[in-house]
């Protein structure tokens, strides 16, 4: 854990890597006609989670929000908020539900602020999370549009990031 938190307190490089993936993931998207989304998932699934839960301690909700969090992941958050912080942050800056951590929305505002590009994307209001696509990559979810798709009712991810 003392590895993640050290390449996270480094927002400013991941973002490049998060640019490098974006730039990559657009212009693969045509894989998703030539193999299907299902079995290009069954390939991707293993290397993301492998990667981004080393880096991230990712929880693999299939819709990630990374570059709009400081590069912390929300769902570390006790209460999986995707809005945070809630309102139990203690004076120490710690967890309310998990006294020994520090709250991750702390971190993700002091990750924010060291960041040039997303900077301000933490001030975007989130739509809840999806629970349809926990354990789906979001790597596959990315170029197939589906973690910017929403239920019908919750709005559009695309029309609340402008
Ligand atoms: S936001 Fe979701 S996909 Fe991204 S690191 Fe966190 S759990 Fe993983």
């Amino acid at each position: 854990m003392g590895f993640a938190r050290h390449i996270q307190n480094h927002p400013r490089a991941l973002t490049v890597g998060y640019r490098m993936n974006l730039w990559v993931a657009m212009r693969l998207r045509f894989l998703i006609r030539l193999l299907g989304a299902e079995r290009l998932a069954r390939w991707l699934y293993v290397p993301e989670e492998l990667t981004k839960r080393l880096i991230f301690d990712c929880r693999m909700c299939g819709q990630c929000i990374l570059h709009s969090t400081g590069m912390t992941c929300p769902m570390t958050c006790p209460k999986n908020l995707r809005n945070g912080p809630c309102g139990g942050v203690r004076s120490n800056g710690h967890c309310e539900v998990k006294p020994e951590m520090r709250c991750i929305w702390v971190d993700a505002y002091d990750r924010s602020q060291k960041m040039t590009t997303y900077r301000d994307d933490l001030l975007i209001v989130q739509p809840p999370v999806d629970r349809r696509l926990e354990g789906s990559s979001a790597w596959v979810n990315l170029m197939t549009g589906a973690d910017k798709a929403r239920p019908a009712g919750w709005g559009d991810a695309r029309e609340a990031e402008g």
